[in-house]
Formats: C-alpha cells, sequence, structure tokens
C-alpha cells in the first residue's frame, strides 16, 4: 500500500542529498514519482508537473520515448550483458563510440564509457596522469578547477568539486587539486569591470596559481564550458580565449566536462563548439542517454590518444576498467537517444526555444526589484534573488529566499531547482521542450516570484 510504501522508503531507502534525520523523522517532502510523457511527470497520487530540470539536466529527448525503452528492450532480449575488457565488445558500444566521435569536436578520436560523470571525471585524471608518465615527467600532476565548478562527488571528483559541502567532512580536497576564481561575471568584486576585463581578471588569477604552485607541477585544468551546478553562470564573453592561452603557455591539458552541456544544451552539439574551445579530453554523461540508463564517456583527443598507445608499448594494457564499462543496455539506449537527438532536431530547438525562453523568463521577471539577473545560454536558465538589486546585495542564507520561490514554482505546477549555492532558480528543461511550454514555465515562475517576493 501508498502507507507501507512510505514507511520502507523512511525505515531503508539511504537516499542522496537528503537530509537523513529529517527523512527517517518523516519531515521531508517524499514524492515518488510514478510515470512521465514528454516534459511531465505524475506522482503516485496523481499530481502532475512540469518538469523544468528533466530530472537532474539529463532528460533531454523527453520522457516516454518508445524509441528507446525499444532499444533497450531488443538489446537485453539479444544481449544483456557483455565485459569490453581485452578488446571484448557489443554492437551497441561501438555504434555509440563512432556516433560520438562523429559528433564531437574536432580532433577527437576515442571514448572510453562508464556509468556516471563522476567516474568518468576519475578516469579523466588517471589518464591525464598516465599520459604524464609516459612523456616522463609524473611530477606534473596537480589539477587546477574553479570554486563553484561540479564534477561529482568521488573521492577525486569530489575534489574537483569546488562546492565547500563536497569537501568539508570528506577530508578533500585531495593535495593535488587546486581551486581557482569562478567566471561569475555578476558577483566580481569591482563592478567597475567590463566582461572582457573580468575574464582578463580570471585568467590573471589562474597565471598566478600556476606561478605560486610551480608551473612543472601543473599537469591539467578542468571546467565546465558553462558553470551548472554551482549557479548556471555563462562565462564573460573572451573568458576561454584568455583562459585557453594561459593553458597552452604552461602546457597544461584541458579537460571539458560536458556532462550537462553535451548533446545540445546549449544550442550547439557541444559547449565546445559554442566557446571555441579545444579540449584535451571531454567528459560526458546524462544526455549521452539522456538517462533512460545511466551512461557516461571521456572523449580523448587524437593528441592524448597517441601518447595513450605509446604508453601502452612500454607499460601493457592499461590498469582501468569498470565492469559495467559500455554496457550493451547503456549502449544501446545512447544509439536510440543520439539518434533521436538528430530526428527531433533538439540542438537547433534547445537555441531557438532556449533564446524564447530565456527572452520570456526576462520580461516577466528581469525588473523585479529583487531580480538581481536572468541569465543563461540554450535551454540551460537561472534567475538570481537579490535583497537589493542596485547595491547588489544578497539575501542571508537563513531566508532560504531560492528554495521558498522554488517551492511556490512547485506549488504551481513546475519544476525547477534551487541552486545549492545562493539564491537562484535553475531551469534545465528537456530540449523537446515547446514555446507554449516554454510560456507555462515562465508564466508560473513569475507568479511564485510575486507570491514570496511581492
Ligand atoms: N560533471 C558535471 C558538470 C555535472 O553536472 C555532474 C552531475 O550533475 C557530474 C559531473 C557528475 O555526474 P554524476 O552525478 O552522473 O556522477
Amino acid at each position: 500500500s501508498d502507507n507501507e510504501l512510505t514507511a520502507w522508503d523512511r525505515d531503508h531507502f539511504f537516499h542522496p542529498s537528503t537530509h537523513m534525520a529529517q527523512h527517517a523523522r518523516g519531515e521531508t517532502p517524499n514524492r515518488i514519482i510514478k510515470g512521465a510523457e514528454g516534459v511531465y511527470i505524475t506522482d503516485r497520487n496523481g499530481k502532475r508537473s512540469l518538469d523544468a530540470f528533466a530530472g537532474l539536466y539529463c532528460v533531454n529527448v523527453g520522457y516516454g520515448r518508445t524509441k528507446i525503452t525499444d532499444a533497450i528492450a531488443a538489446q537485453a532480449a539479444e544481449l544483456p550483458y557483455y565485459h569490453a575488457y581485452v578488446g571484448h565488445g557489443s554492437e551497441p558500444s561501438i555504434r555509440l563510440a563512432k556516433m560520438v566521435i562523429d559528433r564531437a569536436p574536432q580532433g577527437m578520436s576515442r571514448v572510453f564509457f562508464g556509468l556516471g560523470g563522476s567516474d568518468a571525471n576519475e578516469t579523466n585524471i588517471k589518464l591525464v596522469w598516465y599520459v604524464n608518465n609516459v612523456l616522463k615527467r609524473p611530477e606534473k600532476k596537480k589539477i587546477i578547477s574553479r570554486w563553484r565548478g561540479y564534477h561529482g562527488s568521488g573521492l577525486m571528483s569530489g575534489s574537483l568539486t569546488g562546492l565547500s559541502a563536497f569537501h568539508n567532512l570528506f577530508d578533500l580536497p585531495f593535495s593535488q587539486v587546486v581551486h581557482t576564481e569562478a567566471p561569475y561575471y555578476y558577483r566580481r568584486p569591482d563592478r567597475s569591470q567590463s566582461e572582457e576585463q573580468f575574464a582578463q581578471h580570471c585568467a590573471d588569477k589562474l597565471e598566478e596559481l600556476i606561478q605560486v604552485e610551480g608551473p612543472d607541477t601543473i599537469a591539467a585544468f578542468i571546467g565546465e564550458p558553462v558553470l551548472g551546478t554551482g549557479g548556471i553562470v555563462p562565462p564573460p564573453k573572451t573568458y576561454w580565449d584568455k583562459i585557453q592561452a594561459v593553458l597552452a603557455k604552461y602546457d597544461i591539458l584541458l579537460i571539458v566536462d560536458e556532462v550537462i552541456t553535451g548533446f545540445g544544451r546549449l544550442g550547439t552539439m557541444f559547449g565546445s563548439d559554442h566557446y571555441g574551445i579545444k579540449p584535451d579530453l571531454i567528459t560526458i554523461a546524462k544526455g549521452l542517454t539522456s538517462a533512460y540508463a545511466p551512461l557516461s564517456g571521456v572523449i580523448v583527443s587524437e593528441k592524448v590518444w597517441r601518447i595513450l598507445e605509446q604508453g601502452s608499448d612500454e607499460f601493457g594494457a592499461i590498469g582501468h576498467g569498470w565492469t559495467y564499462s559500455s554496457h550493451p543496455l547503456c549502449a544501446a539506449a545512447g544509439v536510440a537517444n543520439l539518434e533521436l537527438v538528430d530526428e527531433m532536431g533538439l540542438v537547433e530547438n534547445a537555441r531557438t526555444v532556449g533564446a524564447y525562453f530565456r527572452q520570456g523568463l526576462t520580461d516577466a521577471l528581469g525588473a523585479h526589484a529583487h531580480v538581481g539577473e536572468v541569465r543563461g545560454e540554450g535551454l540551460l536558465a537561472a534567475v538570481e534573488f537579490v535583497k537589493d538589486r542596485h547595491d547588489r546585495v544578497f539575501f542571508d542564507a537563513s531566508e532560504k529566499v531560492g528554495p521558498r520561490v522554488v517551492a511556490a514554482l512547485l506549488e504551481n505546477g513546475v519544476i525547477a531547482r534551487a541552486m545549492p549555492q545562493g539564491d537562484i532558480m535553475g531551469f534545465a528543461p528537456p530540449l523537446c521542450l515547446t514555446r507554449q511550454e516554454a510560456d507555462v514555465v515562465v508564466a508560473a515562475a513569475a507568479k511564485a516570484v510575486k507570491s514570496v517576493l511581492g
């Protein structure tokens, strides 16, 4: 029965990112989702909500796509599992690798598959360290990440993440990880700076850090094209050009974490295409399968691949892999999903409906006394709330303004995300969002803001 389910959940299910004691006491929402179609999810009480966060920025093609579920079922019947170790493979894994490289930015060569974004970033760091061993410079080991970056919640991936909740109590970050300034233009310390000046400031800070740590000790820089969980923050103009110039000067590899931005979210196939980034390694997950099955990957550039090959001639087979690397069911989901992204024209839709949606948010909320900024790119958007927009005074965290607005929005039938750092309402709807659905989200958001902030 429903009551039984709720009791079992409270007593036995350890939820991620949840206040454990509150949940055990029954104080947290216990919303059990039963079904979904298009951009809507339905809970067991029959309440329908427009999911304007696509789960966790991942159900890019929308819910209920039988092309993908049929492909998973057919693959399960034909071959549910075989491993990919020592050169083994399955048809969908090979097809998917080819499809990913065909869509990847120029110069990319091979894909290593994992299960989620966190493990893919673990893979990235092992590959970077391996490369520097092959190149006989093992002391070049440190990784630079950004404050507010999100790269996962494992031990290394959590170290790369630049949010203190993922460090405190866990003895992280690891000593090989150092963080530099977030390219958060709205929160720039010197408000007189233009976007280009602030981008230069971020590049200068990066160079300063490299000098302090010692250029010979820095192996790689990791960043998301648009900061995601750290606040949905597109970079200031010229940021990536300036950062890449510094990395090239010190022979530092660039890992671009495209877990959110890969496969269309910004209105281009990859965020790297959007910002003219030339990655050495790319992290992918989420949009690779639209979360119909768990699958991630590391895309390796031709330059890095050549060094890995050279290393295997010296050291033998690489000591890295998971039982479920390129799991056939997940790969079959990926193949059907990427075909659907093309068939439905979702990259273009993210660009056009994304622009329409963000304009709608700006028109409805941009002039509100407690809205500091409406920002985004493609179908990734955020509204940042402030106490005083003129003097850019932020609300006290204890007022929970962001979570309250997002809760009011849910009452209005729309799911957004209260971003964990600051009073920010985040949107990352499925890429199949229509203009009419965008209108529904904007109207509900305006109503929610009015009810909480006047
Ligand atoms: N990298 C980025 C940019 C992400 O947004 C996420 C998750 O949201 C991850 C990595 C971690 O992925 P996962 O939760 O699948 O481990």
